[in-house]
């Protein structure tokens, strides 16, 4: 989608520091990193939030394998980590492009 800040991302059309791609997911580094390790995770088809996923089978089992791949890979299976989605405007969702935000790196705490 044209004036989507994260199809643009995928796209390469705005630079990010992308750390995992695979054919369902694509995941870089939050440009305002809540914690040590802050990536976001996103599909690389534009579905706006996770009241749509369900339309498309098989985005989520991509995520799933996406987030598996990405703790692996920045060391924070054994460690753990959080992940959350945010979903409007009561949890602050400010780009409509569903996006999984993987923290670790720090113990976190309980979420407000
Ligand atoms: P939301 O608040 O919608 O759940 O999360 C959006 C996230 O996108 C925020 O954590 C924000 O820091 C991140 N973000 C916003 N613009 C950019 C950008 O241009 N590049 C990257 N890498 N992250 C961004
Ligand atoms: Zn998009």
């Amino acid at each position: 989608m044209q004036n989507c800040l994260f199809c643009r991302i995928i796209a390469g059309e705005i630079p990010s520091t992308v750390v995992y791609e695979d054919d369902w997911a694509v995941a870089f580094r939050d440009i305002a990193p809540a914690a040590p390790i802050h990536i976001l995770l996103v599909p690389r088809i534009h579905v706006r939030n996770i009241l749509e996923a369900g339309s498309h089978p098989g985005l989520m089992d991509g995520l799933a394998k996406a987030v598996a791949a990405v703790a692996r890979a920045e060391g924070l299976d054994m460690s753990g980590f959080r992940v959350s989605i945010n979903t409007g405007a009561d949890a602050g969702q400010t780009v409509e492009h569903l996006h999984l935000h993987l923290l670790g790196g720090r113990a976190l705490g309980l979420m407000g």
